[in-house]
């Protein structure tokens, strides 16, 4: 096309709409459009409708060459002449546009993909196109909701995962929140954020979820958390049981810290500081063994030397070294022996927290040997933690639980995704051989 109408609704391209003008500044393109309906019935009756007057109504679009872009509809009004008919008078409709939302259907859309599938902060959309917080929060859920409602978004779930993450940190008017979050281990992706970390809260939960969904479940993989052991009991008790292998190893890693902070008190009268033996190898420590080359080793047992007078430090860590190990060896009796020893150990080490570790990995015993039943690894789950993270930046601190699980199903949670407008074709670079 050569017109100039022509080329500006060939930009716009919205099917059925006529751009009458264009305004713009260097804050925002103003597209003045209307319908192209001349010809109109009366939903009513069917009699042909008499154009009645007009209203402008005013909406943002997709950001058009950079430039937030402006909508300005020219509504018609229509009135039914037909005497007999119900329908008096009534203002004409696309599916392009929403009655509610001051967003074009396809800004709205595209909201939802931004804040929802890539996780970014609501207020970077507004700023784009020019709209408060709230009208692009709207449409992340109006077009999000049914995203996450669809029953083909979670199917059958064989290894299901429960872990817990924080919702928000502590402040002056509550300690921290936490929330727990249910995981197909098999797909990766989060099937619900439920508020809370109770037995009760997890009890609930499965309860709410039909029967045959359950049944389907065939290993069921928790951090060591005693009241999502209790929140289980009673419930999927066809599923085996299995502690998260990176939580096991995260305890045990938590007892050698836990330790080290308290030596480190102890002889040196204060909290870590940059120069301190023990806070040097703070990190080297919690690497595994099998990942620190000479020099590392070496320079541990020296930071040990020097800060660990009475092989505290040292316990924990070969404490928590036991506890990988078990994970290292393939077969199920061999991990069985492992763990046995290493809850020996630890129970007869005089170092209260070594002490208690063990207390933790005897009650847990049953669940973490399961793992070397299952084969299943619980990899997914913390990378699952990691996108939630990126969600939690991006949101800078949640005041609605629902929009907080909205957007971490978005992010994480299997949605399937529309289809959009066909991939472009790239547009080759002229680089210099
Ligand atoms: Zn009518």
């Amino acid at each position: 096309m050569a017109d100039a109408t022509g080329v500006a609704e060939a930009m716009l391209g919205l099917d059925g709409f006529r751009v009458l003008e264009v305004h713009e500044s260097a804050a925002e393109v103003v597209i003045h459009i209307e319908t192209d309906a001349c010809l109109v019935g009366c939903p009513g009756c069917g009699v042909v409708a008499r154009a009645h007057d007009r209203m402008v109504v005013e909406y943002r679009d997709l950001a058009a060459f950079g430039r937030p872009a402006r909508l300005r509809w020219d509504k018609r009004r229509w009135r039914c002449e037909e005497p007999m008919c119900a329908i008096r008078s009534w203002t004409e409709s696309s599916p392009q546009f929403s009655a509610r939302c001051v967003l074009t259907n396809r800004a709205g859309a595209e909201c939802c993909r931004q804040v929802g599938r890539n996780a970014r902060p609501v207020t970077q959309m507004a700023a784009e196109l020019g709209v408060g917080w709230d009208t692009v929060m709207d449409a992340v859920r109006e077009h999000g909701e049914p995203l996450v409602d669809d029953p083909d978004r979670v199917g059958e779930v064989r290894a299901l995962g429960v872990d817990e993450t924080t919702w928000l940190s502590a402040n002056k008017d509550h300690h921290t929140l936490f929330a727990t979050g249910l995981v197909d281990l098999d797909r990766r992706v989060v099937i619900d954020v439920v508020p809370g970390n109770s037995a009760h809260d997890l009890g609930s939960w499965l309860d709410a979820q039909p029967h045959s969904w359950c049944e389907q479940i065939r290993v069921v993989a928790t951090d060591l958390a005693e009241s999502y052991r209790a929140g289980l009991d009673g419930r999927l008790d066809h599923a085996l049981r299995v502690a998260d292998p990176f939580h096991v190893v995260r305890i045990a890693n938590r007892c050698l810290d836990q330790v080290r902070r308290r030596v480190q008190n102890q002889t040196l009268g204060h909290r870590g500081r940059k120069r301190d033996p023990l806070y040097r190898i703070r990190k080297l420590m919690l690497t595994g063994t099998e990942r620190l080359e000479g020099p590392g080793l070496e320079r541990m047992l020296l930071g040990l030397r020097l800060g660990d007078p009475d092989n505290e430090v040292l316990g924990a860590w070969v404490a928590k070294e036991s506890v990988r190990d078990v994970y290292l060896a393939d077969d199920p009796a061999d991990a069985a022996l492992l763990l046995d020893k290493t809850i020996e150990g630890c129970r007869l080490d005089e170092v209260p927290e070594i002490g208690s570790l063990g207390k933790t990995l005897a009650r847990w015993r049953t669940e973490i040997l399961a793992h070397h039943h299952t084969g299943a690894s619980n990899g997914p789950t913390e990378g699952l933690n990691l996108l939630i993270k990126k969600v939690k930046r991006a949101g800078h601190g949640f005041r609605s639980f629902a929009n907080y699980r909205l957007r971490i199903l978005l992010h994480t949670g299997g949605v399937n995704w529309p289809a959009t407008t066909p991939p472009a074709p790239h547009i080759r670079t002229r680089s210099p051989h």
